[in-house]
């Protein structure tokens, strides 16, 4: 439940009422509006149905919480998260651009393809260093090794670097040197991954699964926030239907629909949506004009030698035209790029 407190309620009218929930065995998370402080309950709700709430002269109402999710949705947060971290925000009127390889293959060509996004435009860094493949004898990435060289392309440019954490046991280890976790869409209901993410102090790229509805990818973000960590994004990549010519059903639907649920900020990824390059451009402006934050690009400058992805990879100065006409919609829907 969310418990609406009156704007007149003090600091010490919060203590008192989260001390109270505290001790019932429940989590508050007081929420703190420009107007008013709302306080989420997570917990057995019939614990505190027991209590008389509006007996104290602050509260102003209580609210019953009919999604299966809290933390994330807009009822409890009206206004959307900014994620933010080094050059890259995600969320803010400007919409943020994130791009690079689909993986890490040596330090030279993380550094240059780094160096070429950063100058059209780009304020993160993609590239995988631990890849979920769906062959066991494809590359599966260079681990540890791949880590650092994202660490000098960092070093190098100044962006916010984003890779994927495959496993629970390699949370610190991938925190350690990157900037966002991303989350993939193959682990996005890996439960215990999910909390360890929400308690790795880094913000998070949330993929939607292959076939998750968006109930249940909010459900998987609600995982992450409610482990204290809620700079976290929400990532549409494609979805499963019955379609096969493109890799994944774009579903553009899911930015709207997500946009009236929750406050989490959107990505969008239309490389894995389409698996195609040529397809890459005007489903990224798709995306833009359907309300998506930022993209997520894979960009390599020689997609016939990639180690993955190279089919659905555009060179750097596709990707600076791309960004030129992102520029354009942008505008068109009322925001900048
Ligand atoms: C990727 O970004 O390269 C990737 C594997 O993404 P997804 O988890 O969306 O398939
Ligand atoms: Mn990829």
């Amino acid at each position: 439940m969310i418990i609406v407190l009156r704007p007149s309620a003090s600091e010490k009218d919060i203590r008192v009422l989260t001390a109270k929930i505290r001790a019932l065995g429940l989590s508050p998370h007081v929420s703190r509006g420009k107007e008013r402080t709302v306080i989420p309950v997570i917990g057995d709700e019939r614990v505190l149905a027991a209590v008389p709430l509006l007996s104290y002269p602050f509260v102003e109402k209580v609210l019953p919480v009919l999604a299966p999710y809290k933390l994330v949705s807009r009822e409890f947060h009206p206004r959307t998260t900014v994620v933010r971290t080094r050059g890259l925000a995600v969320g803010e009127k400007r919409i943020a651009l994130i791009a690079g390889p689909c993986s890490v293959e040596n330090e030279a060509m993380i550094v240059r393809i780094a160096k070429a996004v950063k100058r059209a435009g780009a304020t993160g860094l993609r590239g995988g260093a631990f890849k979920p493949r769906s062959s066991p004898y494809s590359f599966q990435g260079l681990g540890e090794e791949g880590l650092r060289y994202l660490a000098a392309a960092r070093d190098a440019t100044g962006l916010a670097v984003v890779t994927e954490v495959l496993d629970t046991r390699h949370v610190e280890l991938v925190a350690r040197y990157a900037d966002v976790l991303q989350i993939g869409a193959r682990n996005m209901q890996n439960f215990e991954l999910l909390k360890e993410a929400g308690m790795s102090g880094k913000p998070v790229l949330l993929k939607r699964g292959l076939s998750a509805t968006l109930k249940e990818f909010l459900q998987a973000a609600e995982y992450v926030v409610s482990r204290g960590n809620d700079q976290v994004m929400l990532c549409e990549r494609g979805i499963r239907a019955i379609e096969d010519f493109t890799r994944n059903t774009f579903d553009l639907n899911a930015l709207p629909v997500l946009r009236e649920l929750t406050h989490l900020p959107l990505v969008a990824d239309p490389s894995q949506a389409t698996g195609k390059w040529s397809w890459v451009h005007p489903m990224s402006l798709a995306a833009v004009a359907a309300g998506a934050d930022a993209l997520i690009v894979e960009v390599h400058d020689r997609p016939e030698e990639a180690r993955s992805d190279g089919e659905q990879s555009i060179v750097p100065a596709r990707f600076a035209a791309l960004v030129r006409a992102v520029r354009r919609v942008a505008r068109a829907v009322g925001r900048t790029a």
